[in-house]
């Protein structure tokens, strides 16, 4: 089972969700997905993502349009307006946020700290979030544990050359320059209330090196016991704590369980919203004088979306149906049905020009440093080896992709612990290494993060059981003696990674990425407004966290040690609540 698998270790531990997926039937899923565009796109007409059992306002079931002739995807299609006699309510803010996820919520306390009256619906139950970094450039907390400030000459070069340029650079600036004052706020928020914050392990690549990885990863926790192994896995204490200070402290208004389906609009403003009780089906307007920010999520659970925008991503996501969980928190194969992202196509703002991005995991792969891939020996289903080992685990994920069957099987010897290091933890804040060999030994001895390690005294017997063809000892032998020449020819990786396999016990087991989210996707300029599709704003209308296109593009390298949530949803958005205030 690939979640069994895949289970474990980084910042998405322990608590998946509970639909086993079988791998194989991943792939099965996948060459559907792959043959079947064109007819997704007639389908898509056909298939409904309302979700949660309340109105069905899908574009098919309002249009009962085929969609052949126009060439266009169901979801791009508006339905019909919500009949008026339906609305039984009407409530007057000047800003509406859309969703209770770090990026709805942070938004929403910026705003009202700025004088602005807020009113959040939000179609889950309770704040939302998952993991726990957050990444932040030379704040109070960098500073106190002696982290220097990053310098974005030459760290961002390198991210250009990583993003192939196909980026909006002014919002990686604009983060840059605004996140220190975001992210202290954000501390100051979490202190008041006994909420502390450190700073993540992370790989230690040199400056100079293009995998360099500034230690910038804010994590919050509440009991010191969580600095060992749970740091990282935190947002749950800072979102609930954000939906609190919203309501009790700031005076704003927060609408659990009530599902935004449309935007209004007046002149070309987007000035409403009309949302539906998920409990007794009656639909409200949600009137905004200056704003409506949609801060919805990911297009995850939407399948044309994700076969339109990352069908490289079919094969990992869960079966896909109707039940919407709007609360899905720490979960992997997809979250949010994109609601935000079809209700701004309605209302005319524009897909990202860049194709979008999915962030893959578990960036920590077995027997290395935090975030790092495994250095040692890889190879693909044929025993084969097949990169540099020597990268991000985000980049191995990435190459990993490609591979038959979409998986890599590290194999290593015990000889590692004591010939590589020092091994930092992965989960404890930076500068926490495993304090011998033998305790980064048990690891491996008890499957520590459950990649499902192997482990046998004989090369051949390992490999047979990783389920490897036999020849994969020629790999091994190979890939041996360039270790002990000290040079590797094959994939000229540095010669203090090359750690040969050379004592036994043997340990080995597979890797296959697990999708996390897809990114991006509304177009927008750098205040965060959408645009349409001649570049220009769409007056009323705002998107923030996952739903902001082109922040990124190629892969979620995590260079950037929880960029989604430090400058998506905290950095763009505090800033965003002053400038609606006109501050
Ligand atoms: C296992 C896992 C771990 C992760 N860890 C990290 C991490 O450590 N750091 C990081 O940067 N990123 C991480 N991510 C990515 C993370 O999901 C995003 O960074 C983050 O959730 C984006 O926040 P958001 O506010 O945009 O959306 P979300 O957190 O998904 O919140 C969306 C909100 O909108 C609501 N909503 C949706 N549709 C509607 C509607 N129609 N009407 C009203 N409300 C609606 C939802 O109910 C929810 O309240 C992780 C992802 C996964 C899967």
């Amino acid at each position: 089972m690939l979640e069994a698998r895949n289970k474990g270790e980084g910042t998405f531990t322990d608590t998946f969700t509970d639909k086993n997926i079988d791998r194989r039937g991943f792939l099965k899923r996948a060459a559907l997905g792959a043959a079947g565009v064109g007819a997704a796109a007639a389908l898509g007409a056909c298939s409904s993502q309302s979700g949660s059992g309340t109105t069905n306002n899908s574009p098919a079931a309002s249009t009962g349009a085929t969609n052949s002739a126009e060439q266009q995807w169901g979801f791009e299609i508006p339905p019909a307006p919500i009949a008026e006699s339906t609305i039984t309510a009407t409530e007057e803010a000047d800003v509406v946020v859309v969703g209770a996820g770090m990026s709805g919520l942070v938004s929403a306390a910026s705003c009202l700290e700025n004088g602005l009256k807020v009113i959040v619906v939000s179609a889950s139950k309770a704040a939302v979030s998952r993991g726990g970094s957050n990444h932040g450039v030379d704040t109070k907390i960098t500073q106190a544990m002696g982290l220097p400030k990053y310098d974005p000459e030459p760290f961002y070069r390198y991210q250009y050359v990583a993003n192939g340029g196909n980026f909006k650079p002014a919002f990686w600036y604009k983060f840059y320059n605004n996140s220190a004052e975001a992210m202290n706020w954000l501390v100051d928020i979490a202190a008041k209330v006994g909420i502390k914050c450190t700073i993540e392990s992370g790989p230690e690549y040199t400056v100079d090196d293009p995998m360099y990885t500034p230690g910038a990863a804010h994590a919050f926790y509440k009991e010191d016991s969580e600095l060992e192994g749970g740091v990282g896995t935190g947002e749950p204490h800072i979102a609930a704590e954000l939906a609190r200070f919203i309501v009790e402290d700031l005076g704003g208004t927060i609408v659990w369980q009530t599902k935004a389906e449309q935007l209004e609009k007046e002149g070309g403003k987007v000035v409403s919203v009309i949302a539906v009780d998920m409990t007794s089906g009656k639909y409200r307007r949600y009137k905004a004088s200056k704003a409506v920010i949609l801060a919805t999520g990911d297009f995850s659970h939407d399948k044309d979306m994700m076969t339109r925008y990352c069908p490289e991503a079919l094969p990992l996501l869960l079966e896909i149906d109707n039940d919407v969980n709007y609360d899905a928190g720490l979960q992997v194969g997809g979250l949010m049905p994109g609601d935000g992202h079809k209700m701004a196509l309605w209302a005319g703002a524009a897909w990202q020009s860049a194709p979008n991005v999915i962030m893959l995991g578990r960036p920590n792969l077995p027997a290395d440093q935090p975030y790092t891939s495994h250095t040692g020996l890889m190879v693909d289903a044929n025993g084969q080896r097949f990169m540099n080992e020597d990268v991000l685990g985000g980049i191995a994920c990435a190459t990993i992709m490609n591979l038959p069957d979409i998986t890599a099987w590290c194999i290593w010897g015990k000889n590692r612990a004591a010939d590589g290091g020092p091994w930092a933890k992965p989960n404890y804040a930076q500068g926490v290494y495993f304090s011998s060999a033998e305790e980064f030994i048990k690891t491996w001895d008890d499957d520590a993060y459950g990649f499902g390690v192997k482990k046998n005294d004989s090369l051949e017997g390992l490999i047979a059981d990783l389920g490897l063809p036999p020849s994969t000892i020629d790999t091994v032998e190979r890939f041996n003696q360039l270790c002990a020449k000290g040079h590797d020819d094959d994939f000229y990786k540095k010669p203090e990674k090359m750690i040969g396999i050379n004592e036994p016990p043997y340990y080995g087991c597979s890797f296959t990425p697990m999708f996390l989210t897809s990114l991006g996707g509304i177009r927008a300029n750098t205040n965060l407004q959408a645009l349409n599709t001649e570049d220009k704003p769409i007056e009323g209308l705002y998107v923030v966290g996952s739903v902001l296109g082109n922040f990124y593009s190629s892969v979620y390298t995590f260079a950037m040690e929880g960029i989604n949530y430090g400058a998506t949803c905290v950095t763009l958005p505090y800033v965003l609540g002053k400038e609606l205030a006109g501050k």
